[in-house]
């Protein structure tokens, strides 16, 4: 029995059902369409009983494979053989418990944990995806890799290709919409970086126009490998907590790629009979890119065992795009209309019995900031999470003591500009439609004299 035919590709919509071998390089069904998964037949696979048999892993740091935070779990992703997986070392993440921030946000001490995703080598969580990514596309021979990206995905493939010299890097961005640590990095990494003058919808089209022509590894999260290594930030939020589900798992959404691949662990988890329990999921929105949260709440929009109407959410999608209405938010990374994976995000909202949640830029940065002042700090995007759960819980959807985990998605120092423009700067405020600014800390000016210097820290104190 090999590995390779153990494991396969399909076709989500079940009056579809399609299936393709893994050496095919795919991001969508030929036949119909719609988003594929990777499938295991796990009753041919060697499927742990109990999930604390990956316990044993963490003391194989010498081994690159089982040091990974995602290929530690690689029976849970055995698409192929461990010896194959690309690493540079992802997933080594914290979850933190937040006390502090529990109590501003109206939850008990021990029940708000961040999972800072940021903590990984590119600075987000999009490198637990491409190691799955590029392992297949090294598989595959590919001598290129592109994606689209608002400044992530990017960057992470950009690294991934220089460390391990699997392929070449090149990267679709749009102009005038990436944060320059995101951008620095693909231009550092020696990323071939083609900026498109749009946004990234429109990066997004064009890098799946090009790629098929040309022969290039397209690592977008249409991509069913990529999701396959997001599942395992799942995982290692399980393991932090000995392995008891949390009560709620709540995640900035963009493409749907990272909600998506939680919905397709717990729904794997819970059949191979791993957890008993599965964390409700909320995904929240920025106010000026939720498609999602228009679809799911105000047309309610359902998965319905993949029944769904296709028809409503395309026709959703077509006035979107044609009204070229640009999505607009002060978080980049969720700066998108047509998320790609929407409908696999509608399958995890029924796997989990989700919600969806829209919040304001000034919501955003507000929660940000205080994230930062209580703990290492995220990027704008992250700062949803937080501002989602306090949301939540002014409903009283969450409750007091509801455990809570909030994915911090991208590490603070991505995006610099709106973080000091937010401290700083009133003008940029009233740009961005920020109002208060409740948790600003700006820098205090002084003369450069002793007695005014301490002055200024007495009264800071
Ligand atoms: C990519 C990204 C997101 C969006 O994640 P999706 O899986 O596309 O929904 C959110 N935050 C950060 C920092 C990102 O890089
Ligand atoms: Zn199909």
């Amino acid at each position: 029995m090999s590995l390779q035919r153990a494991s396969f590709q399909k076709c989500i919509s079940p009056e579809c059902g399609a299936m393709f071998d893994l050496s095919q390089t795919l991001v969508a069904c030929p036949d119909c369409g719609h988003l594929l998964d990777i499938c295991y037949e796990w009753d041919r696979l060697k499927v742990p009983e109990r999930l604390d048999y990956f316990e044993q892993f963490w003391s194989q740091r010498r081994n690159p494979q089982r040091f990974s935070g995602v290929w530690r779990f690689h029976e849970l992703l055995p698409f192929t053989e461990i010896g194959d997986c690309l690493t540079i070392g992802e997933g080594q993440t914290v979850l933190q418990q937040a006390d502090r921030l529990a109590n501003l946000v109206g939850l008990q001490p021990g029940k708000l944990l961040l999972q800072y995703e940021g903590f990984n080598p590119s600075g987000s969580f999009k490198d637990n995806g491409m190691a799955a990514a590029l392992t297949h596309a090294s598989l595959q021979g590919a001598k290129f890799a592109a994606c689209a990206s608002t400044g992530n995905t990017s960057a992470s493939l950009a690294m991934f290709a220089a460390v391990t010299a699997a392929v070449k890097a090149i990267v679709f961005v749009g102009s005038g919409k990436i944060a320059y640590g995101k951008l620095s990095q693909a231009l550092d990494y020696g990323a071939c970086t083609i900026q498109i003058e749009g946004d990234f919808d429109d990066a997004m089209q064009r890098v799946r126009q090009v790629c098929p022509d040309l022969g290039i590894y397209l690592v977008n999260s249409v991509n069913p490998f990529r999701l396959e290594g997001q599942k395992t930030i799942m995982l290692r939020v399980l393991e932090a907590l000995r392995w008891e589900p949390p009560d709620w798992i709540v995640v900035p959404g963009g493409n749907l790629g990272n909600s998506s691949s939680f919905g397709k662990i717990f729904g794997e988890l819970k059949m191979l009979g791993l957890i008993d329990r599965i964390p409700r999921l909320a995904v929240i929105n920025a106010e000026g890119a939720s498609t999602l949260n228009h679809l799911y709440n105000e047309q309610h929009l359902r998965w319905q065992g993949g029944q769904f109407s296709a028809n409503q959410m395309e026709s959703c999608l077509d006035s979107l795009r044609d009204s070229r209405a640009a999505a607009q938010t002060v978080a980049s990374a969720i700066e998108i209309n047509l998320p790609v994976n929407l409908a696999k995000c509608l399958r995890a909202l029924e796997i989990t019995d989700g919600v969806v949640r829209d919040v304001s830029d000034e919501e955003i940065l507000d929660h940000k900031a205080l994230i930062g002042r209580h703990g290492f700090g995220c990027e704008p995007a992250s700062g949803a999470s937080l501002a989602g759960v306090r949301k939540l819980r002014e409903e009283g959807l969450i409750s007091e003591s509801d455990r809570v985990v909030c994915i911090l998605t991208g590490h603070g120092l991505k995006d610099p500009d709106v973080t000091v423009g937010y401290h700083t700067n009133p003008a940029w405020r009233e740009e961005k439609g920020i109002g208060q600014a409740t948790s600003a800390n700006p820098p205090t000016t002084v003369p450069n004299e002793v007695e005014q210097i301490i002055a200024a820290i007495r009264q800071f104190h």
